[in-house]
């Protein structure tokens, strides 16, 4: 089960609900003449959202402008939904929209500053603007979209305290926590979280309803108007992953036209394009990845994201992979770190820490096969010398059914674009 937390507020919130459209969020740079340069967070925002199918579970997360407590907070459930594409003849799930702007009862999402035409926005002292004419928009800017549709409603908003801090209710949120500790900023606008995530926030959301905790969210049945995009106006994100083609982007402090996503010698300009690439990879055929990493074929891929934290100092695996076996018991974390350039001996090092705290994060709260298996993988374009050879080791974890983690050596794979297509290829 594939889950999102989607950060929204009070401008958005009730016009998602109503047209049954997710948004994201695009940051890109706009210069004077009007064009649009991508820089390496617009495909850091293309990897998150390249997790999303038409199974995703959608839930809200309203964060605080200026409401109390009982007013904010997660509400769910929905799910991803997609529209059929007559003109390629094929299903597009996230899509780029920067022409309409999404109307419901005279609130807006727009596609782009309705002055200047700057598909970006910046929050200011809570306040919605502009960053290029300055002006204030009153509404959001959210060009990256996505289908939704309602799974099973509950109106009640689930919130932090009953959330995070209550300990009557097994388990935690963990992935979701560590952004909220760390405060403003931090929190990204889609957040994949873990599948007993999902379960423990449907759990408090059945509870908060039951006990009739907490403001209810309004929902006007009568006046839910999915918007239907103009399919000849819209781009699905994966336009984006395309090596034969050339685009406009922002290389370190430059802006500059007509550029393939990758230097002449091989490398990505991004290391957010690796990551954009391998999520796509993940979705579309995993089983093709999970043969390149020399994973048994009794196990098959439970669940994927990027950008994982799992540590109050910020500390975040780039991609984790979980599978479970023939059983459908969760066996094996492969952790995955992607560097544009030199795999290092910090990098190896670093992959090896994080080892203890991603087997808790994993296993804690769902059974798991005793002894679970960890798989450290490295993905670079090239390695350095002092590299050496890892041994695999075990420790345990106390508990009260003491789990034994077995630690792989770190696998190291070097990658290349060649032919318009990314390659893998083991050191
Ligand atoms: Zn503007």
């Amino acid at each position: 089960m594939n889950a999102v937390v989607l950060v929204v507020d009070k401008y958005s919130l009730y016009i998602h609900i109503h047209t049954l459209t997710a948004g994201v969020k695009y940051p890109v740079d706009y210069n004077r003449k009007g064009e649009i340069y991508y820089k390496k967070e617009f495909f850091s925002i293309l990897a998150d959202l390249a997790n999303i199918d038409k199974n995703t579970l959608v839930f809200f997360y309203k964060r605080r402008i200026d409401e109390p407590p009982d007013e904010r907070g997660f509400i769910g459930i929905w799910k991803a939904g997609e529209i059929f594409n007559k003109i390629q003849g094929k299903e597009i799930i996230v899509y780029e929209d920067l022409q309409e702007d999404i109307e419901w009862n005279s609130k807006y999402i727009l596609s782009r500053c309705q002055n200047c035409g700057n598909p970006n926005e910046v929050m200011e002292d809570d306040k919605i603007k502009c960053p290029k004419c300055k002006r204030e928009l009153g509404w959001h800017i959210l060009p990256l979209r996505f289908p939704i549709e309602e799974q099973q409603i509950f109106k009640h908003y689930l919130d932090d305290n009953t959330a995070y801090i209550d300990i009557t209710d097994n388990g935690r949120l963990s992935t979701l926590i560590f952004r909220k500790i760390y405060g403003a900023g931090r929190e990204r606008s889609i957040n994949p979280i873990l599948p007993e995530e999902a379960a423990k926030l449907k759990r408090l959301l059945e509870r908060v309803e039951y006990e009739g905790k907490n403001q209810k969210i309004l929902i006007e049945n009568a006046n839910i108007k999915p918007f239907k995009p103009d399919l000849t106006k819209i781009k699905p994100i994966y336009e984006y992953l395309d090596f034969s083609k050339r685009y406009n982007l922002k290389i370190g402090r430059k802006l500059k036209k007509d550029q393939p996503l990758y230097h002449p010698d091989g490398r990505v300009l991004y290391e957010t394009i690796l990551e954009f690439w391998m999520v796509q990879k993940l979705k579309q055929n995993p089983k093709e990845l999970m043969n390149l990493f020399q994973i048994p074929e009794n196990e098959n891929v439970e669940w994927f994201a990027n950008q994982v934290l799992f540590g109050i100092g910020g500390e975040k695996s780039d991609i984790i992979v979980l599978t479970k076996n023939e059983n459908s018991i969760r066996c094996r974390a492969l952790v995955i770190e992607l560097k544009r350039d030199i795999i290092d001996k910090k990098a190896c090092e670093q992959i090896k820490k994080y080892a203890y705290w991603i087997a808790q994060l994993v296993s804690s709260q769902v059974c798991t096969t005793n002894p679970f298996t960890i798989t450290p993988i490295i993905i670079g374009y090239r390695m350095s010398r002092d590299i050496e050879v890892s041994q695999s080791y075990n420790f345990k974890i106390p508990y009260s059914q003491p789990l034994e983690v077995k630690v792989e050596p770190v696998c190291i794979y070097t990658y290349k674009v060649e032919d318009n297509m990314i390659y893998l290829s083991k050191v």
